[in-house]
């Protein structure tokens, strides 16, 4: 039987741990992944390079495609909508805009009319858990090999990971592995310094985490340190929330869900222009005496658990 190992690369400092274990260990039939959301800094990008140069490692990249889900959406909206009573110009608005752009973080959320929230975390598994699934995983499992799954996950990082175990079956010749479950976050870092990899050099830049930026479950901090240090992700993100609303039946959809904010009264007329990043990143920006829908609100609105913590640890 063969064994297949295959590190999930998420451009993070614990991912990238993982794969500098598998390396000491000397493991056979060694691959690594990148699912490539389209919605990573540069420096991750870059990041992801660097790490497959510097360990000999290739490190192949996989993306979600839905052209196919946005072509029934199209199909959808023409026979639909208009039965709904949806003004023509916006059944128009919205055909002119819903076309695959190759980015999947954008595709995923056209085809949705929405963007992913705390309490519809879709995009863990389109953008990454699905592709990697599918394009790499799969192909593997033939019935004659053991696929074995490295996840760069640790259970001090967050209480959906804290019971996890080292290893389970999935089914069909897969398991999970995960050998820095039990690592503080000092042997992640003393991994990269031993083995004369450098980390994400997002880490020294205010993130205390890597993977998309923003993330939805971004922490108002870090939504204060991404605005003021790349205003360009800030200008992306206001980009997509426009189109996005075009795609939404609805005339709207925010990437930070309105409803967070206590500010925001039922009946208000939330808009991308009124309630979107903008508005999020200027309350990033206010301390005492700033408007208080603060983290506490948010993290009591999410079970207490304000972190991506994906179990198969593909987001930091
Ligand atoms: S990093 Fe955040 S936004 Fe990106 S896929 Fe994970 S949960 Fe979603």
């Amino acid at each position: 039987m063969t064994q297949h190992n295959i590190v999930s690369i998420s451009g993070g400092k614990d991912s990238a741990a993982t794969l500098l274990v598998a390396l000491a260990l000397d493991t056979p039939n060694l691959q690594a992944v990148f699912a490539d959301t389209g919605h990573e800094h540069p420096a991750t990008y870059d990041y992801v390079h660097y790490l497959a140069e510097a360990t000999g490692i290739a490190i192949r990249r996989v993306k979600a495609d839905f052209s196919r889900q946005i072509a029934n959406k199209r199909k959808f909206i023409e026979a639909k909508w208009p039965e709904k009573g949806v003004p023509q110009a916006v059944v128009l608005a919205a055909l002119d805009v819903l076309h695959p752009t190759g980015n999947p973080f954008l595709d995923l959320c056209l085809w949705k009319g929405r963007f992913p929230s705390t309490k519809a975390r879709f995009c863990t598994d389109e953008l990454k858990r699905n592709p990697i699934i599918e394009q790499v995983f799969l192909p593997l499992m033939d019935g004659d090999s053991m696929v074995l799954s490295w996840q760069g996950v640790r259970r001090d990082e967050s209480l959906n990971r804290r019971y996890l175990p080292e290893c389970d079956e999935v089914g069909g010749g897969l398991f999970n592995y995960r050998p820095i479950l039990k690592w503080p976050v000092e042997a992640v870092f003393e991994a990269h310094r031993a083995a004369g990899i450098k980390p994400n050099p997002l880490y020294l830049q205010g993130c205390n985490r890597v993977g998309c930026m923003p993330c939805i479950m971004c922490a108002k901090d870090e939504l204060r340190e991404i605005a003021a240090r790349w205003p360009e992700e800030v200008a992306r993100v206001r980009e997509w929330e426009r189109v996005v609303s075009i795609a939404s039946k609805r005339g709207a959809a925010t990437f930070f869900t309105a409803v967070t904010d206590p500010t925001v009264q039922a009946n208000d007329n939330i808009t991308h222009a009124t309630h979107g990043i903008d508005r999020m990143v200027e309350w990033a920006n206010t301390s005492r005496g700033g408007r208080q829908y603060d983290l506490i609100n948010l993290i009591a609105r999410s079970g207490g658990d304000l972190r991506c913590s994906s179990a198969y640890g593909l987001c930091e």
